[in-house]
């Protein structure tokens, strides 16, 4: 039997008055950041609990962690503090597998992902894409989250989803910092994702800038470990000379590019260049007053 809730005269806050059950009234008010009414309604868990009914605490044990999931969307720290105290699961996750540290770094919430590293969450859990909470914190663009993470030497070879890792994503996305916070955590330079490594994935974003750290920390320029799908055996030349970035291919080249190599096609960085157009074919590769 479970015991129903009643509220006194003076708790006049909706997330405590609103019809509805104790599990709907905690998930309202620790969305809301309702510290108080969430002390309020957690200090019934145990009167509740003195039924000893099992069905009723497990229900109650899921409410708690649905309400964690929420504050952890919202960043209520405090609130989560509490919920965790009272017997809620640090690492629970949603349907997706996100864990409040991974939702939480996700959104950028800096205090929130302190307090749960400090609460002992697991850093390393991967959601259903297999990306840990570094991995989110990244996506998100959050670099505070993400050096906090990395104090606490997550997998940052984590291969999630095209078997991304955090630097190749960083890479395709062109984030020069982030790509730098990687690679000082020893991140794996030469892992190879679907599309290549993180070289061919900034050479074909056109990331000039990411393109050069990755050439001043080792990428070899003419780095060609693709996987079986397109682009089969192209350098990252090729790949800038696909998608037109002049500039990243100008980079390569002063780096020693070899215009001479050939893809799996037979196919060499004139050809991909030429396919684009012919006039920056010649501009390229040799100079616009050869052909003025
Ligand atoms: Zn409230």
């Amino acid at each position: 039997m479970r015991l129903s809730v009643t509220f006194q005269a003076d708790e006049t806050c909706r997330c405590l008055t609103t019809d509805g059950n104790w599990g709907d009234n905690l998930l309202k008010a620790s969305r809301e950041g309702h510290y108080e009414c969430v002390k309020k309604l957690t200090a019934q868990i145990n009167i509740r609990h003195v039924t000893e009914d099992i069905k009723g605490i497990m229900e109650d044990k899921e409410c708690i962690n649905k309400a964690i999931l929420a504050a952890s969307r919202e960043g209520h720290c405090t609130v989560l503090e509490t919920l965790i105290s009272v017997g809620g699961n640090l690492n629970c996750f949603d349907s997706e597998r996100k864990t409040p540290i991974i939702i939480a770094a996700r959104n950028g919430f800096t205090n929130t992902v302190k307090t749960l590293i400090n609460l002992g969450a697991d850093i390393d859990f991967s959601d259903c894409h297999r990306r840990n909470s570094m991995t989110h914190a990244a996506t998100g663009r959050h670099y505070g989250i993400v050096a906090i993470l990395l104090a606490y030497h997550p997998n940052v070879d984590i291969v999630a989803l095209e078997r991304n890792t955090a630097l190749t994503l960083a890479a395709t996305k062109g984030d020069t910092d982030l790509v730098k916070l990687f690679l000082r955590q020893k991140a794996d330079i030469n892992h190879t994702a679907v599309f290549g490594n993180a070289l061919s994935c900034a050479s074909r974003g056109g990331h000039t800038a990411t393109v050069e750290v990755l050439l001043q920390e080792g990428n070899c320029v003419n780095s060609a470990e693709h996987d079986s799908v397109p682009p089969r055996g192209q350098t990252p030349i090729m790949l800038a000379a696909d998608a037109g970035h002049i500039e990243t291919m100008k980079l390569l080249l002063l780096w020693g590019a070899d215009i001479d190599q050939e893809d799996k096609e037979s196919r060499t960085s004139l050809h991909h260049a030429a396919q684009i157009s012919e006039s920056f074919d010649r501009e390229v590769f040799h100079g616009k007053s050869d052909h003025a």
